[in-house]
Formats: C-alpha cells, structure tokens, sequence
C-alpha cells in the first residue's frame, strides 16, 4: 500500500492529511511535526491571541483527532533531510521513514535583522518577531500598559500587531522603509483607511524611514537614518518571512521564491509535492510564478496535493483569497493584480473602499476591500465570482456603486 508522509503541520499540511483520509480510508498517512502539540491557526497570532485574557491557540485539529482519523501524528521531531533518491526521510530522533509520495508543507519562518552589536540577552529580552505560538507567548509576556513599543515593518502582521498592542494600552510606533504602508500587498485606496484608523486610534507610522543602527541599554534606542533617535521598550521584527526550504534544496528539488511547483503542486521530483508559504506556483491566469503567504490558499493548495498524490490530476487553479483585521476594520482581497492594465476604486464611504484591477480585454483580475466589520465580504465573494468564472467587466460598472456586482455576474 502507497504511504503518504507529510513534512509540517500547519494549514497546507493538516489539510493534505484530512483530505487524504476523506478519499482513502486505508492509505497510511504520517505528519512530521517539529513543534510539539495540537496542531494549531497562525492568523489569530497576531489578533485574538494577543489581546485575549488567556492564551488558548486555535486548533486546526487535535491529536485525538487525528488518531481517530488513523493518521499517524508525530510531533516535536525535525526533518533533517530527504533522500528523494530512495525516498525516506531522517528525522532529528535519527529514525528513517520511507515514502511512496510526500508532501512538503514547511511553511515560513520570520525574517529578522542583523543587530549587529546586540548580546544573546539583548535579542532576548527587546526583540520579537511573531510566526509561532511561542513568539506569540513571548510577546504576551512582555505586554504591560504604559510602554512604549516600535514595531519595524508595516506589512499585515506588522499592522494587525500594532492594533493589538494599542488596544493593550501600548504607545506603538511603526517604521516603514516605504512611502506608504502595505505598498506591495495593497492598493493606495485601501492602504490610506487602514493608515487613518491606525492614526486615530494612536499608532505612530513613520514613512521613508529606515534604521541607522539599534543599541541596547535598559531600553531600546533605535537611530533613523534622518539621525532621530527613538527609544523602545522592546522591539518587533515584522518584515516579511523566508520560506523554509533547507531540506528541499539539500534535496535537489528546484527551487525558484520558495519550492518550485507546477500546476499541480508537483515538484521538480515527481513523487514529491509541496503546497502553502513554502512553494511558489505558477499563476494560472498569467502563468508568473508566485509564493503567496495566504492562510486559504495554504489550505486549497494542499487539497490538490492530495487528490494528486493518490493519482489524480487536479490544479490549483482558484483566485487565492486573504483577509487581515485591524481594529474594527476587515480588509479582504481576492485574485491578484498580475497583468492588471485598469484599474478603479468604488468609494463607500469614510472608512470603505473596493479597489478592482481589471485587464484591457475586461476581465476582471482583483478586488480588494476594506469597511466596518464584514461590510465588504459579500462583494469580495462576488468579485471572486466573477474572477473565477473569467467573467469580463467594463470599468465604468466597476466604478459605479450602484452597479451591483451580483447583477454583472448575470451578463
Ligand atoms: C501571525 C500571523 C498572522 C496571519 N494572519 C493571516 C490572515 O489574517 N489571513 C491570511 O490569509 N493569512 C494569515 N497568515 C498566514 C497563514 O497563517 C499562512 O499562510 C499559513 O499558516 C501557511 O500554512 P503552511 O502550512 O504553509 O505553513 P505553516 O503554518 O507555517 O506550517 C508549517 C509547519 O511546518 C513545520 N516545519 C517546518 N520545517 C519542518 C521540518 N523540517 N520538520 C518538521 N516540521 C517542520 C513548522 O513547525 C510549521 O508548524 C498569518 C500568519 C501569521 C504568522
């Protein structure tokens, strides 16, 4: 009987195994996990699990559960290496398990900074960053009101921090190299609400700044190359991540922004397969390879891992999908921007907006929203609508807020 092994058990990886077991009730199914516990979501990190009275990380699902499910799971275990040669791997307890097809589902890891003159102490006990329960732990033990806290990076997790922290009674401040926040993620329309609220509720962003050096004393004094100096009580690092593709590379698989994959999330190897932040995929709407760190994509990436792996020739096809809470706002977007000669944004008032990018010939590429709450989910799963059936749009209708996108879905 063919064995599955999955290498990470995060959203790509537990997926892959649910869904392995819903089309084969018999196949052995493994999980390599290097963190020890249930298996658990990343995006309430830097939302609910920081701002809540306990710390309680949502399982994606238990380990009872999936010993119900007759997946075998085995945690807090590294895959040091893959011999994709005679298919096995060796894990940091120096067992070798051999695999008929495996999945790689290493995710990301935080890109930090260099520091140059900080001790093992200083890192310690000033600098953060947040992919894993654990940082998120570190950070809720460092929270106290009053302090004053400088995050680097205004990308989404460096944001989401920032409201989380506020709340908390924290003085935040950002810096971002950049002239706006979030400049490659999202549309100026959008970036300038989600810059508004965080004025309004406190938070210091400053734009065009970069860092000169950091020294540590009993606080953190961070010098701007504009020679102003900032003092911190600690600091987190939120610029970005690097995707975890050690045991790929030893392994001889391409690599191209992450593990090389083709349409079916196949490696450069043929039994081996990888799907969420640790693979980049080419997009089939422009075919431009892309890494997306996207909790969905992870997920319906994974899912076509495993239909292929038992056989089948799915590909990932979909629009892929993000969200990010920040404050009383939702943002979501949907599709991505590739290949976009148009585009065109829907005001909805003070703090809402859709952002559309559309093609020349009318097809619509992205849609991206932000409002009060879930104000624009419903128009974000219409977008989605007509990006997945390739519907084409002409831009005034987009413009036009009383164009309702559920009635060009009929066209
Ligand atoms: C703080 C935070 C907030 C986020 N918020 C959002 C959001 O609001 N919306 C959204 O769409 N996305 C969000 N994301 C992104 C989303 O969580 C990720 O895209 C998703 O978790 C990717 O899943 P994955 O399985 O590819 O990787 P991961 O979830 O990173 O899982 C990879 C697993 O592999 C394990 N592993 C790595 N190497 C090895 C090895 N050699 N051996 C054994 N195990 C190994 C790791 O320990 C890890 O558990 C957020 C991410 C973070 C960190």
């Amino acid at each position: 009987m063919n064995s599955m092994l999955i290498i990470g058990a995060g959203e790509a990886g537990v997926r892959a195994a649910l869904k392995l077991r819903e089309l084969n009730s018999s196949v052995p199914i493994t999980i390599i996990e290097m963190e020890k516990g249930d298996p658990y979501e990343r995006p309430p990190l830097s939302k609910s699990s920081l701002t809540a009275e306990l710390f309680e990380p949502k399982n994606i699902v238990t380990k009872a559960q999936l010993t119900e499910q007759h997946i075998q799971f085995i945690d807090g275990v590294l895959v040091e290496s893959i011999d994709a040669q005679a298919k096995q791997v060796t894990l940091s307890n120096h067992k070798k398990l051999m695999f008929d097809k495996l999945l790689i589902a290493t995710g990301a890891s935080a890109r930090t900074l260099p520091f140059a003159n900080a001790s093992e102490e200083d890192l310690e006990h000033f600098v953060f960053t947040l992919r894993t329960a654990s940082d998120c732990q570190r950070i809720r033990s460092k929270v106290l009101a009053g302090q004053k806290v400088v995050l680097i990076g205004a990308g989404f997790i460096g944001l989401e921090l920032a409201a989380s922290l506020q709340a908390q009674q924290i003085k935040v401040t950002v810096l971002e190299t950049q002239p706006r926040i979030l400049q490659r993620a999202v549309p100026e329309a959008v970036a300038r609400i989600l810059h508004q609220a965080h004025h309004q509720n406190g938070t210091e962003i400053k734009l065009n700044s970069s860092i000169e050096n950091v020294t540590f004393d009993h606080q953190a004094r961070i010098t701007l190359s504009s020679g102003e100096h900032l003092d911190a009580d600690w600091l987190v690092v939120g610029i970005g991540s690097i995707p975890n593709i050690n045991i790929a590379q030893q392994a001889e698989l391409e690599i191209d922004n992450g593990i090389k994959v083709n349409i079916q999330m196949q490696t450069s190897h043929k039994d081996i397969y990888a799907a969420g932040d640790v693979c980049s995929f080419p997009y089939t709407v422009t075919q431009q390879r892309v890494r997306l760190e996207s909790w969905r994509c992870a997920q319906e990436q994974a899912e076509v891992a495993a239909q292929n792996m038992l056989g089948g020739r799915k590909v990932y096809d979909l629009a892929p999908w993000f969200w990010s809470d920040q404050y009383n706002l939702g943002l979501q977007m949907v599709g991505l921007p590739l290949g976009a000669t148009h585009s065109v944004t829907r005001l909805l008032g003070e703090s809402s907006c859709l952002h559309f990018e559309a093609h020349s010939d009318g097809h619509l590429l992205s849609a991206c929203g932000v409002g009060v709450g879930n104000q624009i989910a419903k128009d974000i799963k219409l977008a989605e609508r007509l990006i997945n059936q390739r519907k084409t749009v002409s831009i005034e209708e987009l413009a036009d807020p009383y164009v309702k996108l559920k009635d060009l879905l009929k066209k």
